[in-house]
Formats: C-alpha cells, sequence, structure tokens
C-alpha cells in the first residue's frame, strides 16, 4: 500500500528512546529543553515550550491570552476542527472566514470584511491563522489587519513546521505559533507539540499554565501561582524529536522534488485544480481539488484498489454539526470551505515515496478521471 503520510523512525532513534526508557527518567527534563533548543535554532524563534499535542498549544495559547466567554476569536472555515474547538472550549465565539481557493488559507480581504460587519456582544480578541498543509498564509496581511484592529494573533502551525514566508519561518509572525508532531505531520513524537512566542510574559505564563502553574522557589519549596494544565512532554517523545528535526531539511527537500512531479504529471489536467506553488511551502500534505463532476468517493474507492491510500483534506467548520447548530449556518455562507472539504483529494506524500510512486498514482488518478 503506498501510505498517505509515514513516519520515519530511524534505529538510532528508537536505541535513544530505550535508553531514556532504561534511565527512569521519564518527563520533562534535559531531552525536553535540547528539543526546545533545537526548534529555537531552527526557527530562529525567541522562546519554545514543548508541549503534549498540538491542540494542547493552541488551548494553552488562548489561555495564556485570557480569551474567555466575552471574547470573539476570527478562525478560517478550512480547517481541521481542533483550531475552531479550542475557541469553544475557552468559552469564546467563533467567527469563521472563508479561505482562498488556491492556497487553502484565510482569505484577509475576507478577514477584514468579517471584522467590520461584526456585530455580536463578544469582543473581537484574536485571529488564529492557518498555515494549512504547509502553505504559509499571507501574514505581511494579516498582521497589518490585526494591528489595526488591535487584535492578538495566534499562527496555527500545526501542518507547517518549515514553512516561511520571505526568509522568515511562520509561527514567528504573531503573538503566539503552535506546532503539532502528531505523526501525520512533518516531524513526530507520537502525539506532541509546541509553541513559540517572542514575548517574555507570555513565555513564562505558558510555562506555568504547562505545568499545574507550579514555580519551585529558592528554599527548594513549591508554590502554585495559577490553576495551570498538565500539557507537559516526556523525554522520550523529546529525543525523538530532536532526532527527527535534525533529518527535517532532507525530508523537506525531497517531499518539494516529489511535489514538482506532482505539478508536470497532471498540470494539463483540466478536471483537477492544484494548489498555488507557493515559495516557502513545506508540503505536509499535497492536495488537489478534483472537477465537481468527479466523485471523490469512488476515486478514493478506485485508487484503494490500486494499493494507493488518499483522503480528504481537511473540514469545513461551518458544515460540522456542533458549529452548524450552535451558530445555524447557512452551508452556501463560506462557499471556498464548502468545495475545498467535499472536493478535495490528499494524495500521498513522504518521503520513503520516489518518483515512479508518483507516476503511478497519477496515471492510476488519470485514468479514473
Ligand atoms: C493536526 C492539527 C491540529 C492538532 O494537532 P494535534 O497534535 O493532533 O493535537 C491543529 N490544527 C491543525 C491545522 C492541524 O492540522
Amino acid at each position: 500500500m503506498i501510505k498517505l503520510s509515514q513516519p520515519i523512525i530511524s534505529e538510532e532513534s528508537i536505541q535513544a528512546v530505550s535508553d531514556i526508557l532504561r534511565s527512569g527518567m521519564l518527563v520533562q527534563g534535559k531531552y525536553v529543553e535540547q528539543f526546545e533548543e533545537a526548534l529555537k535554532k531552527y526557527m530562529n524563534a525567541n522562546h519554545v515550550l514543548a508541549i503534549s499535542s498540538g491542540t494542547a498549544a493552541l488551548h494553552v495559547a488562548l489561555a495564556a491570552l485570557e480569551i474567555g466567554e466575552n471574547d470573539a476569536v476570527f478562525v478560517p472555515a478550512f480547517t481541521f476542527p481542533a483550531t475552531a474547538n479550542v475557541v469553544e472550549i475557552q468559552k469564546a465565539r467563533t467567527v469563521l472566514v472563508d479561505v482562498d481557493p488556491f492556497t487553502y488559507n484565510m482569505d484577509p480581504d475576507k478577514l477584514e470584511e468579517a471584522i467590520i460587519n461584526y456585530n455580536e456582544k463578544e469582543k473581537p480578541k484574536a485571529i488564529i491563522v492557518v498555515h494549512e498543509f504547509g502553505a504559509p498564509a499571507n501574514m505581511t496581511r494579516i498582521m497589518e489587519i490585526a494591528n489595526k484592529y488591535r487584535l492578538y494573533v495566534i499562527e496555527d502551525a500545526a501542518c507547517a513546521l518549515g514553512t516561511k514566508l520571505n526568509g522568515q519561518h511562520v509561527g514567528t509572525f504573531g503573538d503566539i505559533g503552535c506546532f503539532s508532531f502528531h505523526p501525520r505531520k512533518a516531524i513526530t513524537t507520537g502525539e506532541g507539540g509546541a509553541v513559540i512566542t517572542k514575548n517574555e510574559h507570555l513565555k513564562k505564563k505558558i510555562s506555568l499554565l504547562r505545568n499545574h502553574g507550579l514555580i519551585k522557589l529558592n528554599d527548594g519549596t513549591m508554590d502554585f501561582l495559577l490553576p495551570g494544565f498538565n500539557y507537559r512532554m516526556t523525554e522520550f517523545q523529546a529525543v525523538l524529536g530532536t532526532h527527527q528535526l535534525s533529518m527535517f531539511n532532507n525530508w523537506i527537500k525531497k517531499r518539494n522534488e516529489l511535489v514538482n512531479i506532482y505539478y508536470q504529471l497532471l498540470k494539463e489536467n483540466p478536471t483537477i485544480q492544484l494548489p498555488d506553488n507557493l515559495e516557502g511551502h513545506a508540503w505536509q500534505t499535497f492536495m488537489v481539488v478534483i472537477d465537481s463532476t468527479s466523485n471523490r468517493k469512488a476515486i478514493t474507492k478506485c485508487l484503494k484498489s490500486k494499493e494507493i491510500e488518499t483522503n480528504m483534506g481537511a473540514q469545513a467548520v461551518h458544515m460540522l454539526s456542533f458549529y452548524n447548530n450552535k451558530y445555524q449556518y447557512k452551508v452556501s455562507e463560506f462557499p471556498i470551505a464548502k468545495k475545498l472539504y467535499e472536493s478535495g483529494l490528499a494524495l500521498p506524500l513522504h518521503s520513503n515515496l520516489n518518483s515512479d510512486d508518483i507516476k503511478y498514482i497519477c496515471e492510476n488518478l488519470l485514468l479514473f478521471l
């Protein structure tokens, strides 16, 4: 089976994880610090904190910014639902913004329109920008809009480790950047995540929130400064993360080569729409959009019979039952998100594939179409 994605775990990593398991020092210690240092260097970030998952990273970001029940947060209508779920968990109001049909990212014009037209009782407080599938969102425009309307910016870079905009790593533009190291993402620690920030105060707050609000005092006793979560990472996850990160530049290079082959083989077909081949894209996922006359379910089934795994890309949040019931959206309200949800087709992409695999996938896809 050609898998949609596949984590690559070296024997060396397995050995390093086993060594830590044998040592008995299992939770948030020197290996977590090493992983944070490595991430910091890689992204040229000011502060990095390892967190137990991408969703926990987003949640702790909102909690640190004290986003709560009197606040509204602007979120792209096409994303993995965790982006919006954390807003709801904090009892804030989710305000959806439609996306661009070619980058799949929040459309800045529609964001500004949504801010101007907003008239609910909760106060606009933040924007969560998603760098969907590793494509850099238009942070230049989004930061301008955020500054104009005095909104915090949280970057959901769960899919976007290695993604750059004008040479700068995404996650470093806004107030807080959030990453995921789930096996479906670019590097993995099993479950895992990270937050990055320029702001010293936010870093301190997040580090308290990550660990029960606990601080160790100079006299060796401890105190609890606020009610926190347990969103710590384990040592064996962190060592795996450090190993993964050291190989990551090669993986991105390979992913780019494979995506170029996809483009060459698929670009002539009028029934497939390819994503904008953006500068700085890290290609966590390669999602094409099929013609509305083609049936995605049938394509997925046919390709599966050829040993090729495909899937949908991400969700249209307004069409999920919780959001649809709570906010009473019309399905037609976010037409691009709807289209991408219904017609997006994620094709296999990981660095264990070679050019022949991509040719085989494209041949079979084109044959079906
Ligand atoms: C994967 C993902 C998340 C959640 O990350 P987890 O580590 O699985 O909790 C959040 N947002 C986006 C855009 C994602 O793709």
